[in-house]
């Protein structure tokens, strides 16, 4: 079983998680959370009498600053950490300029105090993901990002990344977590078709935590990212989407969507989707 590491992120429990697998081929974290929370990752490992030095591989699902942006400084600290991420993805890990003024676009002056400074990930350390990672089953799951990919263990644990949505225990509510700038409604729901048929027998989300019961959750998280889909369809403001989708959340939820302002990231999200030419009508 995979050993979840708490990140504490933002002081919080249960927020940003990262996975530890003891893999043949070493010792390897499934995203690996945002700078910020580099010393709580040291902790942890420490917890298990085990450094930034003992790891060796560093699986993406994707390269948002809450899942990769410890990446550079992990790899600074041990150069013989190899990052495996999507060929998509792997540009803006050598490169992360335009990923980070985007990001900075969208956190305007809290990016600093959430995500801290961005190292760039040397291109030796870069690895492409291809079917099979560290034999773990590798496929692309786009519609939070364009570069997710998900991962699958043997034991049919998938690494979700933020494909199947987030929660914030002991809340079970499950949120839909679209930013901007790509997200993509119907490869999203190919990428859970995906999902599906691989039958997965745990998922692991980052946040937060491992689902037991994959089927059900799938089924709920698909019908709520059409249901605000279709809110933000409508043309309705910011606020009104907010009032509309927050309406049957309990107080928990409410909180974890206000720390994050996964509301109104969301709604930028969606409406940025409806907004281009390319999404159908
Ligand atoms: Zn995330």
């Amino acid at each position: 079983m995979p050993e979840l590491l708490d990140l504490h992120f933002l002081g919080e429990e249960q927020l940003v998680g990262t996975y530890l697998l003891d893999l043949d081929d070493g010792l390897t974290l499934v995203d690996c959370g945002p700078a910020t929370t580099l010393p709580v990752l040291e902790k942890r490992l420490g917890e298990l009498d085990l450094g930034v030095a003992d790891l060796r591989h560093l699986l993406l699902t994707h390269i948002h600053f809450d899942h990769a942006g410890a990446a550079g400084a992990l790899v600074a600290a041990n150069p013989r950490i190899k990052v495996h991420v999507s060929e998509q993805g792997a540009p803006h890990m050598i490169d992360p300029e335009r990923l980070e003024r985007s990001a900075r676009r969208l956190y305007g002056d809290m990016f600093d105090l959430l995500w801290g400074p961005v190292t760039p990930v040397p291109a030796e350390n870069i690895e492409l993901v291809g079917r099979r990672v560290l034999g773990l089953e590798c496929f692309p799951t786009p519609g939070h990002a364009v570069h997710h990919v998900c991962y699958m263990d043997a034991e049919g644990t998938l690494f979700a990344g933020d494909s199947v949505g987030v929660r914030w225990p002991p809340s079970d509510y499950i949120l839909p977590a679209t930013p901007p700038p790509d997200v993509d409604l119907e490869a999203w729901h190919t990428s859970l078709d995906e999902i599906e048929r691989r039958v997965p027998d745990t998922l692991a989300l980052p946040h937060f935590g491992l689902v037991e019961e994959p089927e059900e959750h799938l089924k709920i998280f698909r019908h709520r990212l059409m249901l605000w889909a279709e809110i933000v369809r409508r043309g309705v403001s910011a606020r009104e989407f907010a009032d509309e989708a927050s309406r049957d959340i309990d107080s928990q939820t409410a909180r974890f969507s206000e720390l994050t302002d996964l509301l109104r990231h969301s709604y930028l999200g969606l409406k940025r989707y409806w907004s281009t030419a390319a999404a159908p009508s």
